[in-house]
């Protein structure tokens, strides 16, 4: 039996958890889906006042599944008390957008969520604070969270681009009739929107370059490519809007899922190959410096670390700049109503 005396436990803070996300994920979180069977968790719920019934029948649910790993549950309504002492944050609950409502609108009413956000996360989190932006716009809020937040590295603030990642693999093992296990190195580069850029470039399946056995199996090179370009790109990019179309609501396990992965790796390390995630750019690839943007990433030693030097060809390029362009134009436009 896992030793869980061996480990103090770690606070996981979730915002928007009494929403749909928020209850997909805390289960897995309290049962050791995220840490490991051997990580005590405490959870701590905030909300909104509208969304605060749903925190606290979830939290009522949770109490009755008895998780062993489970030590506490909190539910808030105020970010001092929701990041006090917190270790992993999922900042999931974010402003939709409405109907009529402009970019710039969004963009404003998501800053004043992540904005005090930051600041508490500043003012009462643990010094190893681990913070994933799940609420969109994903990245930019990671930006306003990590601006709001000058004590804290900039290192630990991470939007989440892992579902991309997952709906990239999966989109693959289909075409190539491949087990998801067999395929490495897929990166997903940029803005967590339809510009993200899902490259295969130096991908690999069961040890073959992706782009020679897309080949063989649909005939030729240039059938490869165009699968590619029409097919797969806009494919993984516009996934949630199919999932809304045929489910009728969007994607929430995924979701949920793929937050846990990236923490579970950021916490624990990846295995073989490399994932993808949103981090603050240092300038690697040509990114400008502090965007939050999608690159290849693993993670050793409680830190992910972008892969660099990888290749990407003009056609490459231009995608990648494209989505990078879409992130200096969202920050412009924060820093143009003066939230940045
Ligand atoms: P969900 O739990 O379904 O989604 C929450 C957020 O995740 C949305 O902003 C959504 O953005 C985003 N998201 C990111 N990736 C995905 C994906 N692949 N599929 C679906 N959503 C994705 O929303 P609910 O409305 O059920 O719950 C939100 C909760 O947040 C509510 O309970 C609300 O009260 C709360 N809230 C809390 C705040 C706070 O704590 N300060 C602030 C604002 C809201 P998008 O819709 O753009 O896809």
């Amino acid at each position: 039996m896992a030793d869980t005396r061996r480990h103090r436990p770690t606070t996981v803070t979730i915002t928007g958890a009494g929403g749909q996300i928020g209850y997909a994920l805390m289960f897995r979180i309290a049962s050791g889906g995220m840490l490991g069977p051997d990580r005590p968790v405490r959870l701590r719920l905030l909300e909104i006042p509208q969304g605060v019934a749903g925190a606290e029948g979830a939290a009522l649910e949770l109490q009755d599944c008895a998780f062993p790993l489970l030590t506490g549950v909190d539910v808030s309504t105020d970010p001092a008390e929701g990041f006090d002492g917190c270790n992993i944050a999922l900042l999931v609950g974010a402003r939709p957008r409405g109907p009529g409502m402009e970019r710039a609108d969004l963009l404003a009413a998501n800053a004043g969520i992540f904005g005090p956000q930051g600041a508490a996360i500043n003012a009462a989190a643990a010094d190893d604070v681990r913070v994933v932006v799940v609420g969109n716009p994903a990245n930019t809020n990671a930006l306003i969270t990590a601006a709001s937040a000058p004590d804290v590295p900039a290192d630990r603030f991470t939007a989440l681009t892992r579902l991309d990642h997952n709906r990239a693999l999966g989109q693959l093992s289909a075409a190539l009739d491949t087990p998801v296990g067999e395929i490495r190195d897929v990166t997903i580069w940029g803005n967590h929107s339809a510009s993200q850029f899902p490259d295969v470039t130096h991908a690999t399946v069961a040890g073959r370059p992706v782009h020679e056995a897309l080949a063989e199996r649909l005939g030729g090179e240039a059938a490869a490519t165009a699968w590619l370009d029409e097919t797969f790109i806009p494919r993984v990019a516009k996934r949630g809007a199919e999932i809304i179309q045929v489910r009728g609501s969007s994607s929430v396990a995924s979701a949920a899922n793929a937050a846990i992965e990236h923490m579970h790796d950021w916490v624990l390390g990846t295995a073989d190959g490399w994932t993808s995630a949103a981090v603050v750019s240092r300038g690697e690839y040509g990114v400008p410096e502090g965007l939050v943007s999608s690159f290849p990433v693993t993670a050793q030693d409680g830190a992910y670390r972008i892969v660099e030097g990888l290749s990407l060809d003009p056609r490459a390029r231009a995608r990648l700049d494209a989505s990078v362009a879409e992130l200096d134009e969202e920050r412009a436009a924060v820093r143009a109503l003066g939230l940045l």
